[in-house]
């Protein structure tokens, strides 16, 4: 892996004055020497070791691929994963022969009927885009147990505010989306009249599902999400489709009671069955059974796919290069299998005690301030340093790896290993259902360049992907790796007390653990930082919901906070000296800022601003700043600049 210091001088902007923009400061040199590149919709920090992390995959799947009779099983399967994605011509020779059977299957569907076993079927290698998605999920009353659950999906668009939205631009970018829905139907084969006539009826038909579904806001209180019942219930709520066979279909283990998560939207799916004539909805599955495999499929599907999603909607110039995309199909489909390579080669034993070091201090951090805060009792102290105390803390890679030795991988049929990998999923997902919840499951794969907090798990998730250089560097000193891995780490942990992450309890179990008058004054803190954000331009005349993004800028303000505390405990007798005439309060806060050094497309600002609950680059470093004394400290930074929150508008949480 190439090597670039948490903390790059070169990345600075030292003509702009850090108490105006701290973000430009910190990030200018970066953006300047770092343009996007054409394959991509937008570049920094973490874009750029997810690039560099691509290539040293490549490395490793390339040797993997390479025919030998010692290969073991591990390497068997990844390497003819990837040698058979790069195998174009076979691919290209195939074009839609392996959607093909279930292209038949839909052409002879004669009723309304017969869409519960069709779709069950399709679900398995189509996912959620087939109507609506369905798994395992945690009880959120019994974080132990895994039920059934079905939720809301099948829209083509990025969200449902898409089909919703009244504005120009929303308008335009859905008569782009029916010119794309038309051309897929003209690559499979239709007249353009037949074609344009087929876009129309999916677009009325997802237009419908779309506006019964709940908004990315709602769907961050899971209460709303929360609607236990039996299949008979549901059988009520929706009628017209046979759940029962449904779940015969799928295999499911015998379970007594589901998750609803979204009845309205199983409403309005039951009005369609009826409502909707057999011919449509052939023509609604045969348009998602192949958008959604178009990446996988021969040239014409897989241009046309990148020509809207990647290049419309978010602004790429060109394609990724085909070794790219079948760096990530692997990772996406045996990630587990390629991260066990990918973890001997780049996580030692020693980074991961130092990273759990870290986590540590981050933790006492935590505890530390929860008990110096001014505004909450302490009864609500005591179970917030219980759930803290019982967050599990998952660095590098699971204990246990996934067992694929089911999953068939070979060399010539690249479409047919993707069916299998997901299949396997499925399969493996549906059987959780009636088990105990595994704690050492991991929901990403060790390469990826992200971290994560679940509330029902009540963990927090460091996969070796993130914790390499620029973000953790072994060889610069605490101050920027505290800014910056430290303030990730703190970031994790305080979604277990954000708006949504703190209405989980220590168990993961969805329950009240605040006292009526505490719970209004947290709400009335975050409501701070909701108003703040809200005032954040994200491109053109788009502002950033605060509502969508409140948990991440409440984790963003709350994790540098901590780290803060964290690093000057650490370093507190170390007697600390400038470096490159930087004070170690002004590295601490400079190594923050680089870990988000961007540079964004339009258009994907666009669609982020719609669907990420993170806001843009700059607002994640600057909106965290101007609420920290602690910065304005390190800066001299006066009242009145930019960077300084007036005392009324200064947001606090944790
Ligand atoms: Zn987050």
């Amino acid at each position: 892996m190439p090597y670039t210091p948490s903390l790059d001088v070169s990345s600075m902007d030292k003509s702009v004055d850090p108490c105006v923009d701290f973000y430009q400061y910190s990030c200018g040199g970066w953006q300047k020497n770092n343009p996007i590149p054409p394959d991509q919709t937008s570049w920094s920090v973490y874009g750029k070791l997810y690039q560099d992390n691509l290539n040293f995959l490549r490395g490793i799947l390339e040797q993997a691929a390479t025919p030998s009779d010692d290969r073991d099983a591990l390497t068997q399967r990844i390497g003819d994963f990837y040698g058979a994605c790069l195998d174009e011509s076979t691919v290209e020779r195939r074009g839609l022969a392996s959607v093909q059977p279930d292209l038949d299957d839909i052409s002879h569907l004669n009723s309304a009927k017969e869409v519960t076993p069709l779709v069950a079927r399709l679900q398995f290698t189509y996912g959620r885009t087939m109507l609506f998605s369905q798994g395992s999920t945690q009880d959120p009353d019994d974080s132990e147990q895994q039920i059934a659950e079905v939720d809301q999906g099948g829209l083509g668009l990025p969200d449902r505010d898409y089909y919703t939205k009244d504005d120009v631009k929303s308008k335009e970018i859905r008569e782009r989306y029916v010119v794309h829905v038309q051309k897929v139907f003209e690559l499979m084969g239709e007249r353009s009249d037949t074609a344009k006539n087929d876009a129309g009826t999916v677009m009325r038909m997802e237009t419908a599902l779309a506006k019964a579904q709940l908004t990315r806001v709602d769907r961050r209180d899971p209460y709303k999400l929360k609607h236990k019942m039996k299949v008979a219930e549901l059988s009520q709520i929706a009628p017209n489709f046979s759940w029962q066979a449904y779940y015969k279909d799928l295999q499911y283990p015998n379970f007594e009671i589901l998750n609803v998560a979204t009845p309205d939207y199983f409403k309005e799916v039951n009005a369609q069955l009826t409502s909707e004539p057999v011919a449509n909805w052939k023509t609604y599955l045969r348009f998602h059974v192949v958008d959604s495999f178009s990446p996988y499929l021969s040239s014409k599907f897989v241009d046309e796919n990148f020509e809207f999603y990647r290049k419309y909607l978010r602004g790429a110039k060109e394609q990724q290069p085909r070794w790219k995309r079948c760096v990530q199909y692997s990772d996406r489909n045996l990630g587990e299998a390629l991260g066990q390579i990918y973890v001997q080669k780049v996580f030692s034993p020693e980074l991961k005690a130092s990273t759990l070091d870290m986590v540590q201090r981050i933790e006492d951090a935590m505890g530390q301030r929860i008990r110096d805060l001014d505004w909450m009792s302490s009864e609500t102290k005591q179970q917030a340093l219980t759930k803290l105390a019982a967050i599990r803390n998952k660095i590098g890679y699971p204990d246990k790896w996934r067992d694929y030795s089911s999953v068939v991988i070979v060399r010539d049929d690249f479409t047919g290993n993707v069916e299998r990998a997901r299949q396997f999923e499925v399969r493996r997902d549906i059987n959780k259902v009636g088990q105990p919840v595994d704690h050492g499951e991991w929901y990403i794969s060790p390469p990826t360049v992200d971290a994560y907090f679940s509330p029902q798990m009540n963990d927090i998730n460091f996969p070796a992907g993130v914790l390499q250089p620029p973000l953790y560097d072994a060889k610069l000193d605490d101050a920027p790796n505290y800014g910056d891995t430290g303030g990730t780490i703190g970031h994790e942990l305080t979604h277990g007390f954000d708006d949504e992450g703190s209405q989980f309890d220590a168990r993961g179990n969805l329950k009240d653990w605040w006292t009526k008058e505490d719970r209004e004054k947290f709400d009335a803190r975050t409501k701070c930082v909701d108003d703040q954000y809200s005032g954040y331009v994200a491109v053109d005349d788009v502002h950033v919901n605060g509502k969508l993004t409140l948990g991440e800028n409440v984790a963003d303000l709350g994790g540098e906070i901590l780290a803060y505390i964290a690093w000057q405990g650490k370093t507190k007798d170390m007697h600390l000296q400038p470096v490159d005439g930087l004070a170690p309060e002004q590295r601490f806060f400079i190594g923050f800022a680089q870990w988000d050094c961007a540079n964004e497309r339009p258009e994907d600002l666009r669609v982020r601003a719609m669907t990420d609950p993170h806001s843009p680059a700059q607002f994640r470093i600057n909106g965290v700043v101007v609420n920290m004394p602690e910065f304005q400290q390190a800066f001299q930074c006066k009242a009145g600049q930019p960077m300084v929150a007036p005392p009324d508008k200064l947001c606090r949480v944790w």
